[in-house]
């Protein structure tokens, strides 16, 4: 068997303990006789396994008991509509920060519901960084305020976070849910495409403080509703039924063998050293993003030369370090580094990237 290092944004690598597991597990789960997958969502069984998941993210990330956690579908592009669907709806507005693609995107479906105010950008040199947050004037009247912690394309990640009073703050964190502890209470809703860190596609996960599910705008569609999906204990439908067992793998790989997002976070801090200390010294590659707001999970750099960067893709493609060709919009390359790339893997690849600095310097 030869496993690449996967360095793609997303959908990403898992664990191999979570791999091998849902293997054991995949003709026969338990003494079901069943795959997770031909299992009934209403089974016993089931119900079960879903329970189980939200046990340990709750654990996991220490959610306060007056928080719901939803396992919904649609992307976290679906979220950029159900939150102003279901969050203006007492002064129909509400305050975004735009730091990137997917912050643009949230807010430019929000203005279809409300009045939207860009609070800050920092579309003017292409999001390599995070708008002064302590400069940051927020709307007391605003229903809520959209931040992306972790912007996945850009690389960068917001040094801490704004002070927004009694306005409810929610955070996009698809590309950083898992990679670190976050104090859930400081928001109101944080929601995530599971594909990044959490498990595999199809599972959008949503944790949303209680006094946030409301009755939402007229017209919203039930399958748009929280409250749908929080009183039904996300059955209202059949849910990413597979998806989800597998995200509670991913969750008790973390609590078992990793220790918790303490130690998870160490990892992640050792390897995101490891890339942004050669980076910092190299002679051919450099990193784009302005220092104060580096991501701990994606790594964009370039050489400066197009031709080069292309190169750079190809062969380190052949010596199995794939998905490393930046973002279309960045140029150039990006490594990301989740919670299931090895320590061994960052060191394979800036050994690489030190092979290739002497050949082509
Ligand atoms: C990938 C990503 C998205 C889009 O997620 P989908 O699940 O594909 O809709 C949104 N926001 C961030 C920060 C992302 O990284």
């Amino acid at each position: 068997m030869s496993r690449v290092y996967n360095f793609s944004a997303g959908p990403s690598m898992m664990p191999e303990w979570v791999l091998k597991k849902a293997s054991n597990e995949m003709l026969e789960y338990g003494a079901t006789g069943q795959s997770v997958m031909e299992m009934s969502h209403r089974s016993k069984e089931y119900e079960a396994i879903i329970r189980s998941c939200e046990s340990l993210l709750r654990e996991l990330m220490n959610i306060p008991d007056n928080y719901k956690v939803l396992f919904l579908q649609g992307g976290a592009s679906s979220q950029f509509a159900m939150i102003p669907l279901n969050l203006m709806t007492k002064n129909h507005k509400a305050d975004y920060v735009t730091t990137g693609q997917w912050s643009k995107k949230a807010m430019a479906e929000a203005k279809r519901y409300g009045t939207v105010n860009e609070v800050a950008s920092s579309a003017d040199k292409t999001f390599s960084y995070i708008p002064d947050v302590d400069a940051m004037k927020f709307d007391p009247e605003a229903d809520y305020v959209h931040i992306t912690l972790n912007n996945t394309i850009y690389g960068t990640k917001w040094p801490k976070l704004p002070e927004t009073g009694n306005v409810p703050l929610v955070a996009d964190i698809s590309s950083m849910a898992l990679s670190e502890p976050l104090d859930v209470s400081k928001f109101g809703v944080l929601y995530a495409g599971a594909q990044k860190n959490m498990g595999p596609a199809g599972l959008t996960v949503v944790i949303i403080r209680e006094d946030l599910i409301r009755e939402p705008q007229e017209g919203t569609p039930t399958m748009f509703q929280y409250k749908i999906h929080a009183d039904n204990g996300s059955m209202y439908n059949t849910p990413p039924t597979y998806s989800i067992y597998m995200c509670g793998l991913v969750c008790q790989w973390l609590k078992e063998e990793i220790g918790g997002l303490e130690n998870m976070k160490k990892i992640n801090e050792e390897k995101a050293a490891i890339l942004y200390d050669f980076l910092d010294h190299s002679k051919l590659f450099k990193g784009t993003v302005e220092p104060g707001s580096l991501s701990l999970m994606n790594v964009p750099f370039v050489t400066g030369d197009e031709e080069l960067d292309k190169k750079f893709v190809a062969e380190s493609k052949a010596a199995g370090f794939v998905n490393l060709k930046g973002h279309r919009t960045v140029g150039g390359m990006r490594a990301s580094i989740y919670n299931a790339m090895p320590v061994e893997g960052v060191k394979a690849l800036v050994a690489f990237m030190k092979k290739f600095e002497e050949e082509n310097a």
